[in-house]
């Protein structure tokens, strides 16, 4: 089985032409093991097909080095990293980044605490609690050159979450679908008023899939007014649409 799935996954690298040597497909199979083990046990996918797993969690997660160079020993936070995507298959491309996970729920971190050290990845911290409360943490906020979240929220709501975390001039990387125009649209005023400015828009299909993935690349041109984000649950209640 171990063959067969680091097959699979070299394969797919090469579709989508990034390279992968054969500690990076060792990881893979041990953390696609420890998430069948761990989803026995608790919630944490519903994907677990390998060839599902293999293109719609790694090499989704991945996926995004072929526009972006997370540059050595860059800080990189991952906002409601659920069971680490795409944190950990980021991590295990690019072991010299400082990778922080964080997570509303404590039995998440568990597992991504577990998959890190199994792993043998150094530089993995874990964090748990909400984005708004731990973006006001005087060790977190402005801490961070990249940002990377992945179906956590709609982008006004998100960028609320995310972009207190990075450095000015750092990246804020959410991961979105096909056609994310509509949401684009609606985030336009939230961007502006938190610091960031849309640079670019990535689009990719995944291979052997119907999936559509939309990079969006929000660069922070100027401080996060210090009034966001606000509490706990008002974002999502209260998106900062243009009034
Ligand atoms: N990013 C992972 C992925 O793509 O598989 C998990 C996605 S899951 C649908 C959303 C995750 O975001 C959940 O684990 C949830 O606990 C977390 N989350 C939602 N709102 C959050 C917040 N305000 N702060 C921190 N984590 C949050």
């Amino acid at each position: 089985m171990k063959d067969r799935f680091q097959e699979l996954l070299n394969n797919a690298c090469n579709k989508i032409k990034i390279g992968i040597n054969d500690e990076q497909l060792a990881q893979f199979y041990s953390f696609y093991q420890l998430l069948l083990e761990w989803n026995g046990r608790m919630n944490l996918t519903a994907i677990t097909d390998e060839r599902d797993v293999i293109y719609k969690h790694f090499i989704d997660s991945i996926a995004v080095l072929k526009y972006v160079e997370f540059k050595e020993n860059s800080a990189v936070i991952d906002v409601g990293c659920g069971a680490g995507f795409p944190g950990i298959p980021l991590k295990i491309m690019q072991p010299e980044i400082k990778l922080t996970l964080m997570d509303s729920v404590n039995k998440k971190l568990d597992f991504v605490r577990e998959a890190a050290s199994v792993l043998g990845l150094s530089d993995v911290s874990c964090i748990h609690g909400r984005a708004e409360d731990l973006g006001r943490d005087k060790e977190l906020r402005n801490s961070f050159d990249f940002c990377v979240s992945r179906a956590v929220s709609e982008l006004a709501v998100l960028t609320e979450l995310c972009l207190p975390f990075i450095k000015k001039q750092s990246l804020f990387i959410s991961y979105k679908g096909g056609s994310p125009e509509e949401e684009l649209n609606k985030a336009e005023f939230a961007i502006k008023e938190l610091g960031g400015k849309l640079e670019k828009v990535e689009k990719f299909i995944l291979p052997e899939t119907d999936m559509e993935r939309s990079f969006i690349l929000i660069r922070s041109v100027e401080q996060t007014p210090q009034k966001y984000p606000r509490k706990a649950g008002i974002p999502k209640k209260n998106p900062l649409y243009e009034k």
